[in-house]
């Protein structure tokens, strides 16, 4: 299906997201949901859109009238056995419309696969290769159908002489799967090529999805204590930071998305995309080279919204009555508690229902660097539009629960943190 992009909430330059109706590839750290009603792809639909023929007006379809790129695939492989027939049609469509298209994959490794790479003639596009371990025996017990790390080498070279963007997913990045000297082992190899960009994450698991998942994958997941240590212990975290900080250290162009550190997401991916949306991230960046050009340690929703639409005016214009299913696929609880997350119908009002909302996972509230204003009773300090304010306080890699969640001004000031706007 060809979706709004709303798995997780502005985390992504793509507006949009093509997914197959699922994904073969059977990884131990799969969440997305694949067995899902709303997943079936119809060729006919995207045939009538890129020739410009739909009149649906469906909130994705006008993102994608405005020219906003897709993701290829979010949730799912789009090379994978069962997506490849699907995923060589959409190409030959997406080749008809300036839209930037932004490949998730970990490789490929079917003839045709390679052939429909081969007729596809878009400039702006990037290439985005999952590897979460160079040897092939740990890939074939985690990522049991999908191709070995060697073929997705290989499709970053190819990508890379296709002169798209390419960006290597260490995602998640895990010790007992990719300890550094692999890690350093392949970035000398992909260097040979050129290739320096990496996306490092790490592994998203918690106590919860520990209970709910299949034997099969627990199985899996057990094996090298990666389970238990992601869940209770903070192994994995520190792992991640220190190879992304690392690899910048050595040169390299590493990134995380909502990680403690700045990473400029503009140059990952979204100057090659052209018309892209920004990302939470793009906050976290301006937050931290605003706070060292002036002082600022106060941030407030204006700041957020200009940040979110800055480059994208007609964003900011866009009005469509299904806006508030941003907000009811991400947390059901904020939007059954009503006001504008059940009357959303603008980016704008989005954005507004985030900032204020600390359940949402991809709150900038939730960010590293910042800590909410409270009052001495913890009630949030409000703006006077009634929208909370952020606290600068930098990085490093200190775990979520050494953090507090809110601070009082008082508080700040014993910290030497001064409250500037
Ligand atoms: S390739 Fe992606 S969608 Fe497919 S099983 Fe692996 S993690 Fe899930």
């Amino acid at each position: 299906m060809l979706d709004v992009f709303k798995g997780e909430l502005f985390i992504h330059p793509a507006a949009l997201d093509y997914s197959g109706n699922t994904c073969s590839h059977a990884c131990a750290y799969c969440f997305a949901s694949l067995r899902s009603a709303d997943r079936r792809f119809s060729i006919a639909k995207l045939g009538k859109l890129c020739l410009g023929r739909s009149t649906s007006g469906a909130l994705g379809d006008a993102l994608f009238n405005l020219g906003y790129p897709v993701c290829v695939s979010n949730r799912s492989d789009p090379f994978c056995k069962a997506n490849g027939d699907n995923t060589r049609a959409v190409l030959e469509l997406l080749d008809l419309v300036p839209n930037g298209v932004f490949f998730q994959t970990k490789g490929v490794s079917d003839p045709s696969a390679w052939r429909a790479l081969d007729a596809f003639r878009k400039k702006n596009v990037v290439m985005y290769i999952t590897i979460s371990s160079t040897s092939p025996e740990i890939s074939r017990r985690i990522e049991p159908g999908a191709p070995d790390p060697a073929d997705r080498i290989e499709l970053a070279r190819y990508a890379k002489s296709r002169g798209w963007e390419v960006i290597i997913g260490i995602n998640p990045c895990v010790g007992q799967w990719m300890p550094e000297e692999d890690l350093i082992s392949l970035e000398d190899t992909l260097l040979e090529s050129g290739i320096d960009r990496y996306l490092v994450m790490p592994l998203s698991l918690n106590s919860r999805d520990a209970t709910t998942m299949s034997g099969a994958r627990r199985e899996m997941l057990e094996a090298d204590g990666v389970l238990d240590e992601t869940i209770r212990h903070d192994g994995q975290f520190y792992h991640w930071v220190r190879q992304y900080r690392r690899m910048n250290r050595r040169g390299l162009h590493a990134y995380s998305v909502c990680g403690p550190l700045p990473c400029h997401m503009d140059d990952l991916a979204c100057a090659k995309l052209g018309k892209h949306m920004n990302s939470v991230q793009h906050f976290t960046d301006y937050a931290w080279d605003e706070h060292a050009r002036s002082g600022k340690t106060l941030f407030t929703f204006p700041d957020f919204l200009r940040v979110m639409t800055d480059g994208n005016p007609e964003m900011a214009a866009f009005s469509h009555p299904d806006m508030y299913k941003y907000i009811l696929c991400i947390n059901r609880a904020v939007w059954k508690a009503g006001g504008l997350a059940k009357t959303a119908r603008t980016f704008p009002d989005v954005y507004r229902v985030l900032w204020n909302s600390p359940s949402m996972v991809h709150s900038p509230c939730n960010l590293w660097c910042f800590t909410r204003l409270v009052d001495g009773s913890g009630r949030p300090v409000r703006d006077e539009r009634g929208d909370m304010q952020l606290v600068f306080l930098g990085g490093g890699p200190i775990a979520s629960r050494d953090r507090k969640a809110a601070m009082t001004a008082e508080d700040l000031r014993e910290k030497g943190v001064i409250l500037k706007w």
